[in-house]
């Protein structure tokens, strides 16, 4: 079986069905993902709080993470040499693609700011 965040194969030590829609993930995965939003990352069922197994991001790490990529944003939209643009649009998916972020509202309302489309799960196929 496949975590549908990560697109690795989970083994049934690692493996978490999520209670409500029995969607199967990583247990670390999405753990961290339920951290920030309780609910499914494939069907949005509402999913009970739990604590974070080991979460790879805390708090000012992520703010760092998220200014970081707003400042790309903004680098990407004052390019004007085309090579640079798809370069610096490149970095952007990149980061979003690592910190999972493409849920996060506040990178979504920065992608249509930027006129940038929204990464959809197809990203990783
Ligand atoms: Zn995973
Ligand atoms: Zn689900």
């Amino acid at each position: 079986m496949e975590c549908p965040i990560c697109y690795e194969d989970i083994s049934a030590k690692d493996l978490r069905e999520l209670s409500g829609c029995k969607h199967c993930f990583h247990a670390e995965c999405v753990g961290n993902w339920l951290w920030r939003v309780p609910n499914c990352p494939l069907c949005r069922a509402p999913v009970a709080p739990v604590a974070p197994v080991a979460p790879v991001a805390p708090g000012p790490s992520m703010a760092f993470v998220l200014a970081r990529l707003m400042s790309i944003m903004q680098n990407y939209a004052d390019a004007v040499d085309p090579a640079e643009k798809e370069y610096k649009r490149a970095t952007i998916y990149r980061m979003i693609e690592k910190h999972h972020l493409m849920y996060d509202n506040r990178v979504i309302t920065a992608l249509n700011r930027y006129n940038l489309p929204i990464p959809e799960l197809a990203l990783y196929e």
